[in-house]
């Protein structure tokens, strides 16, 4: 079980819908839950951190109970 998670390689920017490309390169193991991989927006230049979810979407520290 090799490769780790996919994550996507563009998502939408929050702010202004435009796409924001993965910049953060994978660990040699893949990406796991929890990691943090960051995103930049090539229209208005945000940084977006998000953390790799697990393979049931969940994010492994968030805490909304
Ligand atoms: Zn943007």
């Amino acid at each position: 079980m090799a490769g780790g998670i996919e994550v996507e390689q563009v998502i939408t920017c929050i702010d202004c819908g435009g796409r924001a490309h993965l910049i953060s390169y994978p660990p040699e193991d893949g990406w796991q839950p929890g990691d943090l991989v960051v995103y930049r927006c090539e229209d208005c230049l945000d940084r977006w951190d998000l953390v790799v979810p697990d393979e049931e979407g969940n994010v492994p520290d968030s805490d909304d109970s």
